[in-house]
Protein backbone atom coordinates (compact mmCIF):
# COMPACT_ATOMS: atom_id res chain seq x y z
CA UNK A 1 0.00 0.00 0.00
CA UNK A 2 2.78 2.39 1.11
CA UNK A 3 5.13 1.70 -2.51
CA UNK A 4 1.87 1.61 -4.56
CA UNK A 5 1.22 5.58 -2.59
CA UNK A 6 4.55 6.19 -3.43
CA UNK A 7 5.19 5.16 -6.92
CA UNK A 8 1.40 7.46 -7.60
CA UNK A 9 3.60 10.18 -6.29
CA UNK A 10 6.33 9.87 -8.89
CA UNK A 11 5.10 11.96 -11.67
CA UNK A 12 4.86 15.31 -8.49
CA UNK A 13 8.36 14.05 -7.93
CA UNK A 14 9.42 14.67 -11.49
CA UNK A 15 7.51 18.01 -11.62
CA UNK A 16 9.08 19.48 -8.67
CA UNK A 17 12.82 18.66 -8.59
CA UNK A 18 15.57 21.12 -9.77
CA UNK A 19 15.73 19.33 -13.13
CA UNK A 20 12.60 17.06 -14.03
CA UNK A 21 13.14 13.75 -13.07
CA UNK A 22 10.20 12.55 -15.88
CA UNK A 23 13.30 10.61 -17.39
CA UNK A 24 15.87 9.44 -15.23
CA UNK A 25 12.85 7.97 -12.67
CA UNK A 26 11.92 5.22 -15.57
CA UNK A 27 13.18 2.36 -14.65
CA UNK A 28 15.54 1.99 -17.54
CA UNK A 29 17.70 5.15 -17.49
CA UNK A 30 20.79 3.55 -18.85
CA UNK A 31 20.49 6.39 -21.38
CA UNK A 32 20.98 9.79 -20.82
CA UNK A 33 17.76 11.79 -21.50
CA UNK A 34 17.82 15.89 -21.39
CA UNK A 35 15.31 16.36 -18.20
CA UNK A 36 14.32 20.20 -20.35
CA UNK A 37 11.94 19.85 -23.56
CA UNK A 38 12.90 23.46 -23.82
CA UNK A 39 16.49 24.81 -23.57
CA UNK A 40 17.14 27.50 -21.00
CA UNK A 41 20.40 29.40 -20.51
CA UNK A 42 21.85 31.30 -17.35
CA UNK A 43 22.75 34.28 -19.62
CA UNK A 44 22.11 36.18 -22.81
CA UNK A 45 18.41 35.30 -24.64
CA UNK A 46 17.78 32.28 -22.61
CA UNK A 47 18.78 33.62 -19.37
CA UNK A 48 16.87 34.16 -16.54
CA UNK A 49 15.72 37.45 -17.34
CA UNK A 50 13.29 35.36 -20.25
CA UNK A 51 12.99 32.03 -18.46
CA UNK A 52 9.05 32.70 -18.12
CA UNK A 53 8.58 33.13 -22.11
CA UNK A 54 10.48 30.54 -23.03
CA UNK A 55 8.01 27.45 -22.45
CA UNK A 56 4.18 27.98 -20.61
CA UNK A 57 5.58 25.44 -17.84
CA UNK A 58 8.39 27.70 -17.24
CA UNK A 59 6.31 30.72 -16.11
CA UNK A 60 6.32 31.05 -12.58
CA UNK A 61 9.91 31.74 -13.23
CA UNK A 62 9.28 35.31 -13.69
CA UNK A 63 5.85 35.52 -12.06
CA UNK A 64 6.68 33.40 -8.73
CA UNK A 65 6.72 35.34 -5.73
CA UNK A 66 8.53 32.88 -3.69
CA UNK A 67 11.44 32.19 -5.86
CA UNK A 68 15.02 31.27 -5.04
CA UNK A 69 18.08 31.71 -4.37
CA UNK A 70 17.96 34.32 -1.92
CA UNK A 71 20.39 36.87 -0.34
CA UNK A 72 19.90 35.18 3.29
CA UNK A 73 19.63 38.44 5.47
CA UNK A 74 18.06 40.07 8.26
CA UNK A 75 17.09 36.35 9.77
CA UNK A 76 15.20 35.87 12.56
CA UNK A 77 16.66 33.19 15.64
CA UNK A 78 14.09 30.51 16.14
CA UNK A 79 14.01 27.11 17.55
CA UNK A 80 14.27 25.10 14.67
CA UNK A 81 14.05 21.31 14.69
CA UNK A 82 18.05 19.51 14.15
CA UNK A 83 18.98 17.86 11.62
CA UNK A 84 19.58 14.73 11.05
CA UNK A 85 21.33 12.73 8.07
CA UNK A 86 20.84 9.22 7.65
CA UNK A 87 23.13 8.95 4.70
CA UNK A 88 24.94 5.71 3.53
CA UNK A 89 28.04 4.67 1.34
CA UNK A 90 26.07 2.94 -1.79
CA UNK A 91 27.81 2.07 -5.02
CA UNK A 92 27.17 4.81 -7.59
CA UNK A 93 26.37 3.89 -11.52
CA UNK A 94 26.42 6.82 -13.59
CA UNK A 95 27.24 10.37 -13.14
CA UNK A 96 25.49 12.90 -15.18
CA UNK A 97 26.34 16.48 -16.93
CA UNK A 98 23.24 17.86 -18.17
CA UNK A 99 24.58 20.93 -19.96
CA UNK A 100 23.94 22.78 -16.64
CA UNK A 101 25.80 20.59 -13.59
CA UNK A 102 27.24 17.61 -12.75
CA UNK A 103 24.70 15.93 -11.08
CA UNK A 104 24.01 12.10 -9.20
CA UNK A 105 19.82 10.89 -9.40
CA UNK A 106 19.22 8.37 -6.93
CA UNK A 107 16.72 5.74 -7.28
CA UNK A 108 16.58 3.70 -4.26
CA UNK A 109 12.82 2.53 -3.14
CA UNK A 110 11.15 4.21 -0.23
CA UNK A 111 12.54 3.21 3.09
CA UNK A 112 16.16 1.92 1.44
CA UNK A 113 17.76 5.31 0.71
CA UNK A 114 19.89 8.04 1.99
CA UNK A 115 17.49 9.70 4.18
CA UNK A 116 16.96 13.10 6.33
CA UNK A 117 15.22 13.56 9.25
CA UNK A 118 14.08 17.32 10.17
CA UNK A 119 12.00 16.84 13.22
CA UNK A 120 9.39 14.24 12.76
CA UNK A 121 8.84 14.62 8.74
CA UNK A 122 11.44 12.12 7.10
CA UNK A 123 12.85 13.14 3.71
CA UNK A 124 14.58 10.88 1.31
CA UNK A 125 17.31 12.38 -1.22
CA UNK A 126 16.42 12.19 -4.78
CA UNK A 127 19.55 14.07 -6.69
CA UNK A 128 22.43 16.03 -5.97
CA UNK A 129 24.51 18.50 -8.29
CA UNK A 130 26.34 21.42 -7.68
CA UNK A 131 26.51 25.58 -8.70
CA UNK A 132 29.34 28.00 -8.85
CA UNK A 133 29.03 30.40 -7.75
CA UNK A 134 27.06 29.43 -4.73
CA UNK A 135 23.67 30.81 -5.64
CA UNK A 136 22.56 31.75 -1.88
CA UNK A 137 24.04 34.75 -0.61
CA UNK A 138 24.64 35.13 3.39
CA UNK A 139 24.76 38.81 4.26
CA UNK A 140 25.37 39.73 0.35
CA UNK A 141 28.39 37.75 0.43
CA UNK A 142 28.88 34.61 -2.29
CA UNK A 143 30.98 31.38 -1.56
CA UNK A 144 32.96 29.72 -4.07
CA UNK A 145 30.57 26.71 -5.26
CA UNK A 146 27.45 25.49 -3.45
CA UNK A 147 26.20 21.50 -3.04
CA UNK A 148 22.29 21.42 -3.37
CA UNK A 149 21.16 18.03 -2.12
CA UNK A 150 17.24 18.04 -3.26
CA UNK A 151 14.96 15.92 -0.84
CA UNK A 152 11.12 14.67 -0.45
CA UNK A 153 9.05 13.29 1.55
CA UNK A 154 6.41 10.69 0.82
CA UNK A 155 3.74 12.97 0.46
CA UNK A 156 5.10 15.21 -1.78
CA UNK A 157 7.08 18.02 -0.09
CA UNK A 158 10.20 18.52 -1.27
CA UNK A 159 13.22 20.10 1.04
CA UNK A 160 16.45 20.84 -0.67
CA UNK A 161 19.67 21.03 1.26
CA UNK A 162 22.56 23.79 0.52
CA UNK A 163 26.03 23.45 1.40
CA UNK A 164 28.35 26.39 0.93
CA UNK A 165 31.39 25.26 -0.32
CA UNK A 166 34.79 27.19 -0.01
CA UNK A 167 37.86 27.67 -1.40
CA UNK A 168 40.54 25.43 1.32
CA UNK A 169 41.43 21.72 1.63
CA UNK A 170 40.78 19.32 -0.97
CA UNK A 171 37.24 17.24 -0.39
CA UNK A 172 38.15 13.21 -1.17
CA UNK A 173 34.26 12.45 -1.48
CA UNK A 174 33.69 15.38 -4.02
CA UNK A 175 37.31 13.63 -5.85
CA UNK A 176 35.49 10.54 -6.14
CA UNK A 177 32.83 12.17 -8.49
CA UNK A 178 35.55 14.55 -10.60
CA UNK A 179 37.58 11.39 -11.13
CA UNK A 180 34.84 10.71 -13.58
CA UNK A 181 33.38 14.10 -14.67
CA UNK A 182 31.79 13.83 -18.00
CA UNK A 183 33.16 16.21 -20.28
CA UNK A 184 30.15 16.94 -22.33
CA UNK A 185 26.29 16.63 -22.24
CA UNK A 186 25.60 13.27 -21.38
CA UNK A 187 26.06 10.24 -18.72
CA UNK A 188 29.26 7.88 -18.00
CA UNK A 189 28.57 4.68 -16.27
CA UNK A 190 30.59 4.08 -12.79
CA UNK A 191 31.80 0.64 -11.44
CA UNK A 192 33.47 0.25 -8.04
CA UNK A 193 32.43 3.76 -6.90
CA UNK A 194 30.94 3.46 -2.90
CA UNK A 195 30.06 7.72 -2.68
CA UNK A 196 28.74 8.62 0.68
CA UNK A 197 27.49 12.09 0.48
CA UNK A 198 27.79 12.16 4.19
CA UNK A 199 31.41 13.20 3.42
CA UNK A 200 29.84 16.38 1.88
CA UNK A 201 28.64 17.72 4.78
CA UNK A 202 29.70 20.03 7.64
CA UNK A 203 30.52 18.90 11.31
CA UNK A 204 28.26 21.30 12.38
CA UNK A 205 24.64 21.73 11.20
CA UNK A 206 23.10 25.14 12.05
CA UNK A 207 21.21 26.33 9.69
CA UNK A 208 19.01 28.88 7.74
CA UNK A 209 15.65 28.05 6.80
CA UNK A 210 13.02 30.07 4.10
CA UNK A 211 10.40 28.48 1.61
CA UNK A 212 11.37 29.18 -2.26
CA UNK A 213 11.42 27.07 -5.04
CA UNK A 214 13.59 25.36 -7.38
CA UNK A 215 16.87 27.61 -8.99
CA UNK A 216 16.33 26.54 -12.58
CA UNK A 217 13.46 26.01 -14.67
CA UNK A 218 10.66 25.01 -13.97
CA UNK A 219 11.26 27.05 -11.23
CA UNK A 220 8.56 25.19 -9.13
CA UNK A 221 7.78 26.94 -5.48
CA UNK A 222 7.04 24.86 -2.27
CA UNK A 223 10.36 24.07 -1.69
CA UNK A 224 11.63 24.59 2.09
CA UNK A 225 15.46 25.13 2.26
CA UNK A 226 17.51 24.41 4.67
CA UNK A 227 21.03 26.50 3.85
CA UNK A 228 23.80 25.41 6.25
CA UNK A 229 25.50 28.26 7.64
CA UNK A 230 29.14 25.97 7.84
CA UNK A 231 30.61 25.87 4.63
CA UNK A 232 32.64 22.79 3.44
CA UNK A 233 35.89 22.79 1.96
CA UNK A 234 37.13 21.86 -1.52
CA UNK A 235 40.57 22.83 -3.33
CA UNK A 236 41.41 25.48 -5.77
CA UNK A 237 41.96 22.48 -8.12
CA UNK A 238 38.21 21.25 -7.48
CA UNK A 239 36.45 24.32 -8.20
CA UNK A 240 38.66 25.42 -11.07
CA UNK A 241 38.07 21.33 -12.38
CA UNK A 242 33.91 22.38 -11.94
CA UNK A 243 34.74 26.10 -13.94
CA UNK A 244 36.40 24.49 -17.05
CA UNK A 245 32.80 23.07 -17.63
CA UNK A 246 30.64 25.67 -16.13
CA UNK A 247 32.19 28.47 -15.26
CA UNK A 248 28.84 30.68 -13.90
CA UNK A 249 25.62 27.99 -14.03
CA UNK A 250 24.17 30.68 -11.46
CA UNK A 251 20.64 32.13 -10.84
CA UNK A 252 20.72 35.37 -9.79
CA UNK A 253 18.81 36.27 -6.45
CA UNK A 254 15.34 36.52 -6.28
CA UNK A 255 12.97 39.18 -3.89
CA UNK A 256 12.53 38.28 -0.81
CA UNK A 257 9.06 39.39 -0.70
CA UNK A 258 7.21 39.18 2.15
CA UNK A 259 8.89 35.63 3.26
CA UNK A 260 10.67 35.17 6.75
CA UNK A 261 14.15 33.94 6.97
CA UNK A 262 14.65 31.53 10.17
CA UNK A 263 17.57 30.23 11.83
CA UNK A 264 18.34 28.33 14.22
CA UNK A 265 19.78 28.78 17.44
ZN1 LIG B 1 20.70 23.71 -7.60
Amino acid sequence: MRIGALRSLLPLAAALCVAPLTHAQDADYSHYVSPWKTHWDYSGPRGPQHWSALDPDYVLCNTGKQQSPIDIRGAQKAALPALRFEYRGEPLRYLINNGATIRINYHDAAGSGNDLLLGEERFQLLQLHFHRPSEELVHGKRYDMVLHLMHQASDGHVLGVAVLLRNGGANATLQQLWDHMPKTEGQVGLEGVSFDPAGLLPRELGYYRYQGSQTAPPCSEGVTWIVLKMPVEVSAAQIAAFAQLFPHDVRPPQPLNARIVEESE
